[in-house]
């Protein structure tokens, strides 16, 4: 589950990380009164107005703004609230600004004397551990940093039998070439920062910059967080953090009804239980000239209301050129599907693009019968190579 910036660093406060704070705001009117609140809170006399949306690079798309007057806050914010920004990580189209952050102003008195850092924590899938990520060149495109300077970057693996030390946190400053005060506060922002990244179950941190100000104050500016949707029962006051705006609609409405579904940009839908047979159901579209455009995972229990709603979701995509339906009947018997699959194309009607069903596994023989002799659009495959030939067959 990914999270907004201003929650993201509420969750990192709470954990003792020194953040560039920022009230919410979500029209001009409320950004003036976050603005002044927030420089009694803080002293600021200078405010960054930052667009609160689920990407990253707001930044180049025009979505953080410094604004120096009351009267520029407002204008500001007037004009982040409501645009569609675009980034390089929204689809093209953009996403529609609903709030902002009215932060406050750290790079106070000169950017000649600040720095920004890179830092993130995640899982190194290839050691098994928890890694942190760290560079000198923060502020930017890290993604180009790793492309034209991959030895710029760093890596700190952490062992989970001992946790984070304290000579790795050290090593991780020096790294960063700080000395003095602001390599001591370092050291306790990645404590911190790591204890925060335990503690609320996160599947990834990002914080791009990382700041050192002119007064030796290490704090996060920007807080990408995503937090792991599995342990979220373990974090019930996190749960409605969750933005449903941001997300797909047609994901959404999938999670709804228990079904695993991710959107993808090709023509060939597909519907299947379990995730690993899915998987392998998009490599086999692929293979037979096709694109997925879905991945689908119904669950091991594939009744015939799920099997509907599956279709409907679908079917919302209007690239979908042909369905293929995978089912392994193990525990589920492949007929009681195929009469689900039956009904289902009845109850929604009117489906123009061609389903191909392959059932396999317990009472096969007669699912496929029942397909064959239901009269529908429907075609039957036992095979897997069966099914691949008639989804080629379909794409002509
Ligand atoms: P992103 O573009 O989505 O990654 O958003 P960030 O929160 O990282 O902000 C983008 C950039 O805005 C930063 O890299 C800074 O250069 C600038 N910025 C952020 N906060 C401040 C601030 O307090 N003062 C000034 N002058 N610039 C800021
Ligand atoms: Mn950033």
């Amino acid at each position: 589950m990914n999270l907004h910036e201003y929650q993201g660093k509420s969750i990192l406060t709470q954990y003792g990380v020194r953040v560039q704070r920022g009230l919410v705001a979500y029209n001009a009117d409320e950004a003036v009164d976050q603005a002044k609140r927030l420089s009694q809170e803080t002293g600021t006399k200078w405010w960054v107005v930052k667009a609160q949306i689920h990407a990253g690079g707001r930044g180049k798309g025009g979505g953080v703004k410094l604004a120096k007057s009351i009267d520029e806050v407002r204008e500001k914010a007037d004009g982040i609230i409501g645009m569609m920004l675009k980034t390089p990580q929204t689809p093209p189209q953009g996403k529609k600004v609903h709030k902002v952050l009215i932060a406050e102003d750290m790079y106070y008195p000169g950017a000649s004397e600040t720095k920004e850092y890179y830092m993130s924590v995640l899982l190194d899938r290839a050691s098994g551990r928890n890694v942190i990520v760290y560079s000198t060149e923060g502020g930017m495109d890290i993604e180009e940093v790793a492309e034209h300077h991959p030895d710029k970057i760093q890596k700190e693996i952490i062992d989970p039998r001992v946790g984070l030390r304290p000579f790795q946190c050290n090593k991780i400053a020096t790294n960063l070439g700080l000395s003095g005060a602001a390599k001591k506060e370092m050291v306790k922002f990645i404590a911190a920062l790591y204890k925060a990244y335990e503690g609320c179950d996160a599947a990834m941190f990002e914080i791009n910059p990382v700041l050192k100000t002119s007064d030796d104050k290490i704090a996060a500016v920007d807080a990408k967080v995503r937090l792991d949707g599995n342990a979220l029962y373990r974090h019930p006051d996190y749960v409605e953090m969750r933005d449903k705006t941001e997300e797909d609609p047609t994901e959404v409405e999938a999670g709804e009804a228990g079904l695993n579904y991710v959107k993808l940009d090709g023509n060939v839908g597909c519907m299947v239980n379990g995730a690993g047979l899915a998987m392998a159901t998009m490599d086999i579209i692929k293979l037979s000239g096709g694109e997925p455009a879905n991945f689908l995972d119904v669950g091991g229990t594939a009744d015939a209301a799920r099997v509907e709603k599956a279709f409907r979701i679908i079917l919302q995509d209007d690239r979908v050129k042909a369905i293929l339906v995978n089912i392994f009947g193990g525990i589920v018997r492949c007929d009681r599907v195929a009469q689900g699959i039956v009904d289902a194309y009845k109850n929604i009607g009117d489906i123009k693009v061609p389903i191909i069903v392959r059932l396999q596994g317990t009472n096969a023989k007669e699912a496929k019968e029942l397909i064959d002799n239901s009269g529908l659009k429907v075609l039957g495959a036992v095979a897997l190579q069966e099914a691949a030939d008639r989804v080629k067959e379909v794409l002509k």
